[in-house]
């Protein structure tokens, strides 16, 4: 994505409006690999100058991802994410904090569609799951080994309850 200076010259000589709610969206996007959903844009947008409207936001990304500044991004896992990286990458998915960071392939794997006959494949989207940096932390790990130290008791309850139920 082009810089916020940049992307305002383009707006200007496209005839887009050009509001400040806007120019504050640019400078919020660029350089963010956060990977920032609509939602969480308006939150921090809304922080900055109350009153944009999520209707702004929407129609903001809609107009920089169909100049080819943004990507949207569908992990599968809910919300849509805008992604102002437009170069070739993929991404991590962390199950733990949900946090998603840019990864590269450097060894491009050659992936064949087996039983896809006929079909055209046009891309192939690869997204790696596992613990971020931050969550993989050696004194993160203990937190998390003692949720989990608890959780077993939680579901053996949850099993004998259903047996219980299922028994009458
Ligand atoms: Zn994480
Ligand atoms: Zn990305």
């Amino acid at each position: 994505m082009r810089s916020p200076t940049e992307l305002a010259q383009v707006f200007r000589e496209k005839q887009l409006k050009l509001t400040p709610q806007r120019q504050l969206l640019f400078g919020l996007l660029h350089d963010n690999d956060s990977h920032p959903t609509a939602e969480s844009l308006f939150e921090i947008a809304s922080k900055q100058m109350p009153g944009i409207s999520l209707r702004t936001i929407y129609q903001t990304l809609g107009e920089l991802a169909d100049m080819g500044e943004l990507q949207l991004v569908d992990l599968g896992n809910g919300a849509m994410r805008f992604d102002p990286n437009m170069g070739e990458h993929q991404h991590f998915v962390c199950g733990s904090c949900g946090a998603i960071h840019d990864v590269d392939i450097t060894s491009a794997p050659k992936l064949r569609a087996g039983s896809a006959e006929g079909f055209a494949v046009e891309e192939i989207g690869v997204v790696f799951h596992g613990r971020c940096d931050r969550c993989n932390r050696p004194n993160h790990g203990e937190q998390v080994s003692q949720h989990s130290k608890r959780s077993p008791g939680i579901q053996a309850k949850k099993i004998r309850q259903v047996k219980q139920a299922s028994s009458n």
